[in-house]
């Protein structure tokens, strides 16, 4: 599902690689945590696997495809199958829940009938069915990120990557995103968290993607122990 090869990225012109050499291959169905200090790269390759960016040396498969030679009118494809979560949540305030999630079925084309079905259906998975008709700013930090889980699995999409998708909630809620993330996980959807909350990634024990400067400095199958965190 991705596949990195001697993959660098920098974003300046010789400026100093914010990716070095890295390698690994993340299979459909795989949840995986991707960890490391600010600055290790996790945001950077996200940007890469949405082809915001292209690499300046190896090559990164996405379903795959080698983004570096993937013309411009297929990026819109590559991004319709991923969701995207992100710390701050980035939803339409002033809008309802409904609103919010119907706007990300509307532009792929849905019918008006099709999103009326599936809206509701994806509000029943994050937990919030009787939540369609709140606006997105009367809902609290926890309920405003699910309704971000919910646009992102709207599309039924491949793969969802979380950008610290926790960062901004309290341990509970923390423990309720991840539990939704793992609930998509096991119907089928690859899920990518990068992720500074370090509790989360020893409680779930899947697999961790640990970068420290942009190098890959461990990848373990079941987790972390303690020591290495
Ligand atoms: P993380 O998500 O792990 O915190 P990032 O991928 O955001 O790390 O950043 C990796 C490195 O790239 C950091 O040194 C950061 O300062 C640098 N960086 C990130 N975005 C940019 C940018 N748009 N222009 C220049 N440098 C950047």
């Amino acid at each position: 599902m991705i596949e990195a090869e001697g993959l660098y990225y920098c974003y300046e012109k010789n400026g100093d690689y914010v990716l070095n050499d890295l390698n690994f291959k993340i299979d459909r169905g795989e949840f995986v945590f991707i960890i490391g200090a600010s600055g290790a790269g996790k945001s950077t390759l996200f940007k890469l696997i949405i082809r915001e960016i292209v690499p300046v040396k190896g090559t990164l498969k996405v379903f795959g495809h080698d983004l570096a030679r993937m013309p411009r009118y297929r990026v819109p494809y590559l991004r319709r199958n991923i969701g995207m979560v992100f710390q701050d949540f980035r939803l339409l305030e002033d809008r309802t829940a409904f609103d919010n999630i119907a706007f990300a079925m509307q532009v792929t084309g849905a019918s008006s009938r099709e999103i009326r079905r599936r809206v509701p259906y994806v509000l029943e998975l994050v937990g919030l069915p009787d939540k369609a008709n709140a606006k997105v700013c009367d809902l609290s930090g926890g309920e405003q990120q699910r309704i971000g889980l919910a646009r992102a699995i709207i599309n039924r999409p491949a793969m969802i990557i979380a950008d610290e998708p926790t960062g901004n909630l309290d341990p509970e809620n923390s423990y309720e995103i991840m539990n939704i993330l793992r609930s998509f996980n096991i119907r089928g959807t690859t899920v990518l968290v990068a992720t500074h909350n370090h509790e989360m990634v020893k409680l779930l024990k899947k697999r961790v993607i640990l970068l420290d400067k942009g190098r890959l400095a461990a990848d373990e199958a079941k987790g972390v122990s303690a020591g290495a965190l």
